[in-house]
C-alpha cells in the first residue's frame, strides 16, 4: 500500500509509509501443562504486522491473573524476567495499533479487570464500535468510572453486568448490544472465550497444539507456535474453552462481510483467512489486472513487499520479465523519523531505491496492491524517472478507495483519500506516471476462488456498508 507517512517506526510489510492501519492482532492459548506466555510471546511476533504501538500478554492460572504490557514492538516488551513471571495455563496476548490521540499506556491491552466476589476477566479486542459514542454514555450515565478511552474497556462492563451468566451467554446477550466489527479474546481466571461480531468483518481462527487449543487473528500464528489449523471461528460463534475443550455457541447471524482490505494488504501473504489464501487472492489479483488493462512494456517491477505477489501475478499472465528492480531498506526501525511532508518523501527514499541497472531506459509496470494518497507513488515514479526509466506505467491491484472505514481500520482524515477528490487521471497526473490504471471491483471479486463478492466487504471501495 502506498501513502503518505503516517507511522513513526517504519513499515513492515508495505511499499513505505502506510496510510491505513491495521487496528490490533490477537492471540489466545488454553494449554494446560505448556509454556502458554511463551508460545503466546511467539505468537504475537507472528501478528506484528498487525500493530506495533504496544503489546501485551495476561496469563491466569485458575486463581488469578497476571499482565505484561508496555508501549513499543514485541521484542520491545518482554524480556526473559518477564515472560518466566507470567506463569500459569491460559494466556491472552495482544499487539495494537492505536491513532495517535489513543495511543496511551493506559490503553495497552489486554485490560484486566476485578468485578464481582473479586473475580477477574482480562480482555482484548480488534476492531472498532458503530456504537461506542452511545454505549460510553450510557454506562457514563449510570455511574461507570472508566480508566482508558478503549471498546474493551466498555464490552467488559457489558459482560461484568452479566456476572451471574455463565461465560458464553455473557458474551451472546453483550453481542446483542455491540454494533460494528470486531474480533474478541476474553480470559477468566478459568476460561478462555472468543467472539467474532455477527459479519466477520475482522478474522479469528481456531488451532490445536498438543491438548491444547490456540484463538489467533491470522493463521500464520498457528504456524509460527507448531499449533494445527482447526477452522475459522464463524461470524457471531462464541467459543469457550476451558477443562472440558472448547464449546461453540451460535450468535446472531447476518450476512458475511469479510474485510476485503485483510486480503489486499492487512493480513500476511502466508495466512488463511475464513478458507481464502492471502497469496493467492493477490496473485490472482495482478492476473485479472493484467487481463483488464495490459500497457506496452518492457518488465514488471513490484513495489515490494506489498505489490509483489500481485506483480508476479500480473507478470505471468502478461509474458513479462518480473524483476525486483525497487531495492528496499528492510532496517528502517523504530528510531526513525517524525512524520512531517518533509520526511514523508525522505522516509520513500529511506525505504525504497530504484536499481538504475534495471530500469534505465525500460518501460516499466510498476505494481502496487492499493493507491490510498498518492504521496508514495509520486515519490517513487520520480524515483524511477532520476533513475533513467522510459515509461512508467502505475497498476493498482485493488478499486479507487473513496471511502473511510468504520470497522476497525484507520483510515484517517476521508480528505485524504486521493480518489475521493480526483479522478484516475487526475490521479496519474499527481503521480506523474504515464498511464495508471485500477483493478476493477469485479476483477478483485474474480480473485477470490471460495468467497464470493456478497462474503466481502467492500465499502472502502464501493460506499456499500453491510452495517451501521
Ligand atoms: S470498509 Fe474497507 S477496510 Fe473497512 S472492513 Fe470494509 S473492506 Fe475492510
Amino acid at each position: 500500500m502506498e501513502g503518505s507517512f503516517a507511522l513513526p517506526y517504519g513499515d513492515l510489510k508495505g511499499s513505505g509509509s502506510k496510510a491505513w492501519q491495521e487496528a490490533c492482532g490477537l492471540f489466545g492459548f488454553y494449554g494446560p501443562g505448556q509454556p502458554v506466555a511463551r508460545l503466546t510471546y511467539y505468537g504475537l511476533f507472528a501478528l506484528q504486522h498487525r500493530g506495533q504501538e504496544s503489546a501485551g500478554i495476561a496469563v491466569a492460572d485458575g486463581q488469578s491473573i497476571r499482565v505484561e504490557k508496555g508501549m513499543g514492538w514485541v521484542a520491545e516488551v518482554f524480556n526473559r524476567e518477564s515472560l518466566e513471571s507470567l506463569q500459569g495455563h491460559i494466556a491472552v496476548g495482544h499487539t495494537r495499533y492505536a491513532p495517535k490521540e489513543e495511543n496511551i499506556p493506559m490503553n495497552t491491552q489486554p485490560l484486566v479487570f476485578r468485578y464481582l466476589h473479586n473475580r477477574m476477566m482480562a480482555i482484548a479486542h480488534n476492531g472498532r464500535l458503530l456504537n461506542s459514542t452511545q454505549l460510553r454514555q450510557e454506562l457514563g450515565r449510570s455511574g461507570v468510572i472508566f480508566q482508558t478511552t478503549t471498546d474493551s474497556e466498555l464490552i467488559a462492563n457489558f459482560i461484568a453486568r452479566h456476572n451471574q451468566r455463565p461465560l458464553g451467554e455473557a458474551l451472546l446477550a453483550c453481542q446483542k448490544v455491540l454494533k460494528g466489527g470486531y474480533s474478541l479474546l476474553v480470559m477468566t481466571e478459568r476460561e478462555l472465550a472468543a467472539m467474532r461480531d455477527p459479519f466477520g468483518f475482522r478474522p479469528l481462527c481456531l488451532g490445536r497444539i498438543g491438548q491444547g487449543w490456540v484463538l489467533a487473528s491470522e493463521s500464520c500464528a498457528l504456524d509460527t507456535v507448531g499449533a494445527e489449523f482447526w477452522r475459522d471461528v464463524e461470524p457471531g460463534e462464541v467459543v469457550v474453552i476451558g477443562h472440558k475443550g472448547p464449546s461453540f455457541m451460535k450468535g446472531e447471524i447476518c450476512r458475511r462481510a469479510h474485510c476485503a482490505f485483510e486480503y489486499i494488504y492487512f493480513a500476511r501473504p502466508d495466512s488463511i483467512l475464513d478458507g481464502e489464501s492471502v497469496i493467492w487472492v493477490r496473485r490472482r489479483s495482478g492476473q485479472e489486472l493484467a487481463r483488464e488493462y495490459r500497457p506496452e512494456a518492457d518488465l514488471v517491477l513490484p513495489v515490494p513487499d506489498s505489490g509483489i505477489a500481485a506483480a508476479a501475478g500480473y507478470a505471468e499472465e502478461a509474458g513479462l520479465p518480473f524483476i525486483e528492480g525497487l531495492m528496499k531498506n528492510r532496517y528502517v526501525g523504530r528510531t526513525f523519523i517524525q512524520p512531517s511532508q518533509d520526511m514523508r518523501d525522505l522516509s520513500v527514499r529511506l525505504k525504497l531505491n530504484p536499481i538504475a541497472s534495471i530500469v534505465k531506459n525500460k518501460r516499466v509496470i510498476l505494481v502496487d496492491d492499493s493507491l490510498v494518497r498518492g504521496t508514495t507513488s509520486r515519490n517513487l515514479v520520480s524515483m524511477l524517472r532520476q533513475a533513467g526509466v522510459k515509461e512508467v506505467h502505475l497498476l493498482l491491484a485493488s478499486p479507487p478507495v473513496k471511502y473511510p472505514c468504520p470497522y476497525g481500520i484507520n483510515t484517517g482524515d476521508p480528505q485524504e483519500l486521493i480518489a475521493a477528490r480526483l479522478s484516475p487521471e487526475e490521479i496519474r497526473e499527481y503521480v506523474g506516471a504515464d498511464s495508471l490504471y485500477y483493478l476493477s471491483l469485479e476483477g478483485l471479486g474474480r480473485a477470490f476462488h471460495r468467497l464470493s463478492p456478497g462474503d466481502l466487504c467492500t465499502a472502502c471501495f464501493d460506499g456499500r456498508y453491510p452495517a451501521s
